[in-house]
């Protein structure tokens, strides 16, 4: 068979390595077209070389000149910049990995469609921000999105050969994060650098810390009701400290099917490489016997206020996803920076989610990628106002 065509973007992540590593070893199998990566110039450059991409992009324009200068005589076309990235995903391929970080993802996914190509799905901002726009492209053009967040592949795993009539309810699991088991009053004090500390998967910064405050299981429930178009009271979230079921799938026979697996993204990426099918796979097999127990327990709405704001979002609906994703993302970069307490974050959001919601003109404007972007542009600069007045 001819290679596939296959790019990535945010190939120089956590989840981008992870898929670098499954094509890595077949690569006569794959044929890669565009590599994307943001800051780290050596690792994107050394990447595209090794797998001979036929174009790599950084995020950052100011970078171009030193990526030009990494890629010198290796025959790879370098570019740089979110337009650029665009272009990159609008290059023919047959399989796309979305894994850049944040709402930057939206605009190369939404291309990828575009070109009718398969979209493997690990930016879950793209269906937070804009699910309904994002689902209609891939009607439109004939693409398909496949998950790649663990859970929801778990979900997606559990439903083969299922109806969505006969499903009753979905239930995602969350470690509980970093602070799980701290006391209540300690959180306000909490650290980056203590929050970035993720107790089974070792994902990227920024993912690692929206787990400590759920806002990660927040903008996923959001995910789970764009993805399988399933009412929002039929999604449930449960503590599940051991992290080895990733999902369970409720039917009205009163049957829960549950995905169980080491935590190991590249199992979830794989599926999605693979998909339909099911192929060998470099990850850890379950020892249920020396397991010996897994554990559950129903989320504290006190500490993870997160759960509530997301379910707040799906019954507003309209921009209000995009306003949820944009208000968190600016809020942890005011955290990661030291500007805000941990327990500041969802305050700031839940501010700025007020604040929308009372100019409706806004949140309900037909969702297109230019209203979603600057619904988006907007949040942001309302997180930092309202910082400001805090300040003053
Ligand atoms: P990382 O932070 O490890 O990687 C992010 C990638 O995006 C890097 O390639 C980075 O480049 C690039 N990037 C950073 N900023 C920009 C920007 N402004 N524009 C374009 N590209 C940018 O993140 P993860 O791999 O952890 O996560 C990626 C996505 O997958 C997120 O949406 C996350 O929620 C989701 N996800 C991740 C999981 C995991 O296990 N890590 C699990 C489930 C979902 P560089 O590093 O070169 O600066
Ligand atoms: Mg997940």
């Amino acid at each position: 068979a001819d290679p596939r065509r296959v790019s990535i973007f945010g190939a120089t992540g956590s989840i981008g390595q992870n898929t670098i590593d499954l094509i890595a070893r077949d690569p006569d199998a794959y044929d890669v077209v565009a590599l994307s990566g943001g800051a780290n110039i050596a690792r994107l450059a050394e990447d595209a070389r090794r797998l001979r991409a036929d174009v790599a992009v950084t995020a950052f324009p100011e970078r171009l000149h030193d990526l030009r200068a990494a890629l010198a005589g290796s025959g790879v076309m370098a570019a740089a910049g979110p337009a650029a990235l665009v272009e990159a995903a609008a290059r023919p391929a047959d399989w796309v990995m979305s894994a850049i970080v944040g709402a930057a993802g939206l605009a190369p996914g939404l291309a990828a469609l575009e070109q009718g190509a398969t979209l493997a799905l690990a930016n879950k901002e793209t269906l937070v921000c804009a699910g309904p726009l994002v689902l209609e492209t891939a009607r439109r053009h004939g693409a398909r999105l496949l998950p790649v967040d663990s859970e929801h592949s778990a979900v997606f795993q559990a439903l083969v050969g299922e109806d969505m009539a006969a499903v009753e309810r979905i239930v995602i699991t969350a470690s509980g994060g970093a602070f799980r088991d701290w006391p209540l009053e300690r959180l306000a004090s909490a650290t980056a650098e203590e929050a970035a500390q993720h107790p089974n998967w070792d994902m990227g910064q920024r993912i690692t810390i929206d787990s400590a405050s759920m806002f990660n299981k927040a903008l996923e429930v959001i995910e789970t009701r764009e993805f399988f178009g399933i009412d929002p009271d039929r999604i449930e979230v449960i503590v599940h400290p051991e992290s080895m079921v990733h999902a369970l799938v409720g039917f009205r026979d009163g049957a829960l099917m549950a995905h169980l697996g080491a935590p190991d993204m590249r199992h979830a990426i794989g599926y999605a490489l693979h998909w339909p099918e099911r192929r060998d796979l470099p990850v850890a097999r379950l020892d249920l016997a020396a397991l010996g127990q897994l554990n559950f327990r129903a989320p504290d709405g006190a500490r993870y206020p997160a759960l509530a704001l997301a379910r707040r979002v799906m019954a507003r609906g309209g921009l209000s996803g995009a306003v949820f994703n944009a208000a968190k993302e600016r809020a942890l970069d005011h955290f990661i920076a030291g500007h805000i307490g941990f327990l500041d974050m969802a305050r700031l959001v839940e501010a700025v989610l007020d604040r929308f919601e009372s100019d409706p003109g806004l949140i309900d404007a037909p969702m297109t990628l230019d209203t979603v972007t600057q619904t988006d542009h907007l949040a942001r600069q309302r997180v930092d106002a309202a910082m400001a007045q805090r300040a003053g």
